[in-house]
């Protein structure tokens, strides 16, 4: 890392079909893309330290705006230096907006033209966000890559409720805009990503794709999915809703996801996600291999001596056998938890190795086909 980093420069190396590899340089540090970014829900990674997290690949992780709002609070976070201080993180780090899960944890939310009101759901406080406050928040916390105030469209409403949802979710994407940039001195080392609604719908799609170009955005996320529409709904709006946001800007597909999606969405010319997956199942003792998910507290484990994934490079699968994370998990210990997620943070930064290997050697269909009939086979 040089003072001669820019404040966000995204270069594609090789495209495959729709798929493309390349590299985000911010202030912080290069992000190889496609990227998968850990959560850092409550500014930890949970169960793994931040240099396990580095040493497992992960580029960049993301931090949640509604959880650190609440729980230690962003003036607070300010004032002991900020996220990547506090948890020593010296890497990106992408902070959400906060809407999805004031609108998915918190009660009493009142949504109005303004932004949302709502009780904390961890002790009843009432607060507000808003674009404006958002933004402050992002800021507050030292985020590098800014994700504009919105609603995320419920799945299932009408056309009409969806379209109206988008419409309000791009007016909010011009004053979040606004409020970062009247943040000079950290908008002038951080990004900020717009993020596309209109539901499975091609033209709200379209729509929120201008709306949200004529504002001007340093990446474009693709939101409102993997909300309960299923792999096949959202692999079919995949089909359109990237390729209508710029080609030369990161594309990120919001808490998306197993295995599998990230593969058909990066064959699908997506190229970051986040997904809590990898670490809160890895804590219930699911894990994820190139043979599909192991759950470690099934019985057949108890006396096997093999690791977790034959063709897993981690220091868990190294050194440990299944029987003893089966031990472990079933016993409730800590290492436990601790293991398993290691593991699967170990995995997915494998799989996105793979993912843009295979794309700059143009072999995308062919890893994408080898992963599936292994992925899905049931023994
Ligand atoms: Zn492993």
């Amino acid at each position: 890392m040089t003072s001669a980093n820019p404040r966000f420069d995204f270069s594609i190396h090789a495209t495959d079909d729709k798929a493309r590899t390349g590299t985000i340089r911010m202030k912080r540090g290069e992000i190889r893309t496609p990227a998968f970014m850990p959560v850092g829900t409550a500014a930890t990674v949970k169960a793994m330290r931040p240099a396990e997290v580095r040493a497992a690949g992960a580029d960049i992780i993301l931090g949640n705006t509604y959880h650190l709002m609440l729980r230690p609070g962003a003036e607070r976070m300010a004032r002991l230096g900020g996220l990547h201080n506090f948890m020593k993180w010296d890497r990106p780090i992408l902070t959400d907006s906060g809407g999805y899960q004031v609108m998915s944890l918190s009660e009493l939310t009142k949504l109005t033209e303004e932004g949302v009101a709502f009780a904390s759901h961890l002790d009843g406080s009432k607060h507000m966000l808003s674009p404006e406050r958002s933004m402050e928040i992002q800021r507050l916390l030292g985020s590098d890559i800014v994700m504009a105030f919105d609603e995320c469209t419920k799945n299932g409403v009408s056309r009409d409720e969806a379209a109206k949802s988008m419409e309000r979710s791009m007016r909010w994407a011009k004053r979040s805009r606004d409020g970062f940039d009247s943040g000079h001195e950290h908008a002038s080392r951080a990004a900020l990503f717009g993020i596309q609604q209109g539901s499975l719908d091609e033209g709200l799609r379209k729509a929120s794709a201008e709306a949200l170009v004529e504002i001007g955005f340093d990446g474009y996320a693709v939101g409102g999915l993997a909300v309960g529409e299923g792999q096949e709904a959202m692999f079919a709006t995949l089909d359109f809703a990237p390729g209508q946001l710029p080609a030369d800007k990161p594309r990120y597909l919001m808490g998306v996801g197993k295995p599998d999606d990230i593969v058909g969405a990066v064959e699908r010319g997506i190229d970051m996600f986040d997904c809590v997956l990898p670490t809160r199942s890895g804590r219930n003792g699911q894990a994820f291999t190139w043979n599909g998910p192991v759950n470690i507290r099934n019985a057949k484990h108890a006396e096997d001596q093999s690791p977790l994934d034959a063709q897993c490079s981690c220091p868990v699968c190294a050194t440990w056998s299944r029987a003893y994370l089966h031990h472990l998990i079933r016993s409730g210990e800590i290492l436990g938890a601790m293991l398993m997620t290691e593991h699967n943070i170990h995995f997915y930064q494998q799989l996105m190795a793979g993912l843009r290997a295979a794309i700059a050697e143009g072999r995308l269909a062919a890893f994408a086909a080898d992963f599936r009939a292994r992925y899905y086979a049931r023994d």
